[in-house]
């Protein structure tokens, strides 16, 4: 078809010829080393002889969910898009803009080729016809590796030349929205689309879309190469298999942490070394700022997709931010407010407006709870998607766990 273009690609591999990119590309897994590591067999042994049922079920069996933040059972995804005639398309999500989550980048930056061979299995079980990687611009060093990496699999003939076609965001928080980032693709404005249809029907160019988040594709490899014990068999506090958290803010040590998904923030403040030097644990957001704040009081629910609702709260990406006593949580919610208020896209008032006078009303002395409680549930019930429908919770968590600031 007309639509794909190879500009990214193109542009990408000019700039890495002209000795031009302002990347640093730390040293990584590359095509050699991981076939070297018997990469691509999974693939290979699927593509000649594979049946795609029995993929889904070992993704079933292991307990795999979206990790982009909705949680969606990743298998249960290939049949809902399967049950569309084709063409149908492969879109993944690496827009990664949920303030404090860096796990995909930290993956891509060190073993690319198993989110590429992920997300050229799960586009082998939906029979895609272009698999289309939406990549965050603020990520160079990434853009480079897999503008690097994607030639090699041409080079090599794991895919044919055009097969993989690579588009870079431009900042927009919303197009990490599925129906958004489907219209950015598209060349559109990113917003999002209403629902149903949903983009396993409506997709792409009007076609069946599978969308898959990076991290997710990460797993799926890992469980057609290692089987899904790689995520099942761990259990903790309950909760079965593994979770990658964001982990920044007042600990000692920041980054990506790998631990049980039923993990606490006080496993997880252990995992990054403790608090930071001089500041003691007074509350955290635990999945991103669309998940608001909960008190260090609260240090024993494990962090993990379902826990969180009961505390009107949710997992999302895992991006956990640690605060202490040198931070207040009305500052920190009105930054969220502040965040969400600057990204909204615009089309529908509830979000559009809400966020603004949400701002406004944060910004008294004294909060008028009752006023903001109304705002809230007109946000929640009347916004056309996640960020309008989620902005409300850091206000909402605010009020209920740290009244005496505000
Ligand atoms: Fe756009 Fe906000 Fe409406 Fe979502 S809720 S569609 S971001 S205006």
């Amino acid at each position: 078809h007309n639509h794909v273009d190879h500009a990214t690609v193109e542009k990408v591999e000019a700039a890495i010829a002209a000795g031009d990119t302002h990347a640093h590309v730390p040293d990584y897994q590359t095509y050699a080393d991981y076939v070297a590591d018997g990469g691509y067999s999974a693939l290979t042994e699927l593509r000649n002889s594979g049946d795609w049922e029995d993929v889904q079920a070992k993704i079933k069996e292991s307990g795999l969910r979206g990790l982009g933040g909705a949680g969606f059972p990743s298998g249960t995804k290939w049949g809902f898009v399967r049950a569309n005639a084709g063409p149908r398309y492969l879109a993944v999500n690496g827009d990664e803009g949920e303030p404090g989550t860096f796990k995909d980048r930290y993956y891509l930056e060190r073993t690319p080729h198993l989110f590429l061979e992920g997300m050229l299995i799960a586009a082998w079980a939906v029979e895609a016809d272009t698999a289309f990687i939406y990549m965050r611009d603020e990520y160079p060093a990434v853009l480079e590796i897999l503008a690097r990496e994607i030639k090699a699999l041409e080079d090599a003939g794991v895919v044919e030349p055009g097969y993989i076609d690579l588009r870079r965001g431009a900042g927009a928080y919303i197009c990490g929205e599925e129906s958004a980032m489907i219209e950015s693709i598209e060349g559109k404005r990113g917003m999002p689309r209403h629902r149903p249809p949903f983009v396993a029907q409506v997709g792409v160019f009007g076609q069946p879309t599978l969308v898959h988040n990076v991290e997710t594709l990460h797993w799926i490899a890992r469980i057609c190469r290692e089987g899904p014990e790689c995520l099942n068999a761990t259990e903790h506090n309950g909760r079965k298999g593994l979770r990658s958290y964001s982990v920044s803010g007042r600990v000692a040590n920041p980054g990506v942490f790998l631990l049980p998904a039923g993990s606490t923030i006080t496993d997880i403040i252990d995992a990054a070394g403790g608090m930071a030097e001089g500041h003691s644990f007074k509350a955290y957001q635990p999945g991103g700022p669309s998940s608001g704040l909960l008190p260090a009081s609260m240090n024993d629910i494990p962090l993990d997709f379902d826990t969180l609702q009961p505390h009107g709260t949710f997992i999302g990406s895992a991006a956990v931010v640690v605060l202490s006593d040198a931070d207040k949580a009305r500052d920190a919610a009105l930054n969220m407010l502040r965040f969400f208020e600057d990204e909204s896209c615009g089309q529908c008032t509830p979000c559009r407006v809400g966020c603004e006078k949400a701002v406004k009303l944060m910004q008294a002395d004294t909060w008028d709870q009752g006023l903001l409680t109304e705002l809230c549930t007109a946000m929640s019930d009347a916004s056309i998607c996640g960020l309008g429908q989620a902005a409300p919770n850091p206000i909402k968590l605010t009020m209920q766990h740290f009244g005496d600031e505000i």
